[in-house]
């Protein structure tokens, strides 16, 4: 049974989804005027393996990440290099995806944009209007907090706390300091999007409940986000959803622990900031993510050279056995069984990753299992398929499927133009032989590339191919 650490409850819940076997996810994913730092992989991460374990545990999962393509930040990065905030945008959204993908984190089921949903943001916008929970200014539309009875139930403040803390914002069109903008009207060469209060943009934290609601719907299951976000942005997303729809917004709240760099916070006036893209030359992407998987995903984490490296020596451990298996698999070995209970060992994994993706003691029991093996391997050299076969498919399953930590994966991924290459140069091939009869060979080709997933359509243009 999973349970998961629900920020809303303040305690450990048996997870229970809307749909059985079927989970919707959200997690707020980048502002994109840079590339992302290593913190923000560490959430992009984590959130990939709670994605991963519910789908190892059978569920169909859901999985939406947003890109916050218009905001302020971007706006300065567009205004100082003399751009277009939608050029800042898009080069960034480009990257973020490349480096998503170099840190093996599954693709999401979509990753809308902020300024595809217009339509969506303005009529949630409308409806808290409408319901005299929001209220439009001389300077755009803002979310009138003591109207929502519910706020400060995600982050535990109270209004009048919050009230007295509230910076004193020079704002005096808002009814209170902690109204906050749903719609911001545009100052001369902003860009801007029409709409019943004039010309502006969305504030950022209603792109996040539109959007959500438009594609996992009124209730959804998990919402994620780096820890920082409780307050306000998720507090806001709560009060704006539930008030707009008057349904409970989600029904379990995860959010991950800080990256610190040698104990301190991350800055670029500390010099000590760095891009996920800065590391990729050095560490592995399955160094990142091994390191990561070693720490609860509630904890702070230090980053430290030590740590990353000492996580890479690891890591080889575990690499090595994995080849070892491979090769004897396909050795087809046929010794002794090794006595070894499989059973067990998943059953240890399952039981740490259900108390609260407890992928710590989950890494600790993989750690366990090739220890074993090794051990196994020393007393049975070529020991029994069925054994190889079983220690092949636990690794893989656990330490490649649920982590993505096996040097594999990143094979796998591999260099896809010049798999486009190697595939035209045998369609080139094939339509050689065709032309000197050789329809034996030619039809080997279409078979052999159709058993790798290659699958060539034939037109009186000539031969096209996919990939299935
Ligand atoms: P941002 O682009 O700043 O909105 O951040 C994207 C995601 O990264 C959010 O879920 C943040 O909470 C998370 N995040 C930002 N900084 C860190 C950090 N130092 N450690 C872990 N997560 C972070
Ligand atoms: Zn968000």
């Amino acid at each position: 049974m999973l349970k998961i650490y629900n920020t809303l409850k303040r305690q450990k819940e048996e997870f229970i989804p809307l749909k059985e076997k079927e989970v919707s996810m959200y997690t707020c994913g980048p502002t994109v005027y840079d590339f992302f730092h290593i913190g923000n992989a560490r959430s992009f991460i984590n959130a990939d393996f709670v994605r991963r374990y519910l789908e190892y545990s059978g569920y169909k999962v859901k999985f939406i990440m947003n890109l916050t393509d218009i905001d302020d930040k971007i706006i300065r990065r567009a205004n100082a290099e003399d751009r277009s905030a939608e050029s800042v945008a898009t080069e960034y959204s480009k990257a973020f995806l490349e480096d998503i993908k170099h840190l093996n984190v599954k693709k999401a089921t979509l990753y809308p944009k902020a300024t595809h949903h217009m339509g969506e943001i303005i009529e949630m916008i409308e409806k808290l209007v409408q319901k005299g929970i929001a209220y439009a200014t001389d300077d755009g539309v803002y979310y009138n907090v003591e109207k929502f009875p519910g706020y400060g139930k995600l982050s535990g403040k109270n209004t009048e706390d919050l009230q007295e803390g509230a910076r004193v914002e020079v704002n005096e069109l808002k009814q209170s300091p902690l109204d906050f903008a749903l719609w911001k009207k545009a100052k001369p060469g902003e860009p801007f999007w029409p709409s019943p209060w004039g010309d502006g943009r969305p504030g950022w934290h209603i792109e996040c409940s539109a959007m959500s609601c438009k594609h996992l719907g009124e209730t959804f299951d998990i919402h994620t986000g780096g820890s920082d976000l409780v307050f306000p942005h998720h507090e806001n997303e709560i009060a704006q959803s539930e008030a707009a729809t008057g349904k409970p917004f989600v029904r379990y709240w995860m959010h991950y622990g800080f990256l610190n760099i040698d104990n301190e916070k991350m800055s670029k006036s500390l010099g000590n900031f760095k891009t996920a893209r800065d590391m990729f030359s050095t560490y592995s992407a399955e160094s990142i993510r091994f390191l990561f998987a070693q720490r609860h995903y509630t904890a702070p984490l230090d980053f430290t050279e030590q740590s990353i490296q000492s996580a890479a020596t690891g890591l080889q451990r575990l690499q090595n056995l994995f080849e070892r298996l491979t090769t004897l698999l396909s050795a087809k070995t046929n010794g002794e069984t090794p006595e070894l209970s499989f059973k067990d060992y998943e059953k240890a994994f399952s039981d740490a990753m259900d108390d609260d993706f407890n992928s710590p003691k989950a890494m600790g029991v993989l750690f366990d299992f090739v220890s074993e093996v090794n051990q196994a391997l020393v007393k049975h050299e070529s020991p029994s398929l069925q054994f190889v076969k079983k220690a092949h498919g636990f690794i893989k399953k656990t330490a490649g499927g649920v982590f993505g930590i096996l040097k594999i994966q990143a094979k796998e991924s591999g260099n896809p133009e010049l798999e486009d290459k190697l595939i035209g140069l045998m369609l080139t091939l094939r339509t050689e032989m065709k032309l000197k009869k050789d329809f034996q060979t030619a039809d080997l080709i279409r078979n052999e590339l159709q058993k790798l997933g290659i699958v060539l359509q034939d037109s009186k243009d000539g031969t096209t191919f996919k990939k299935q």
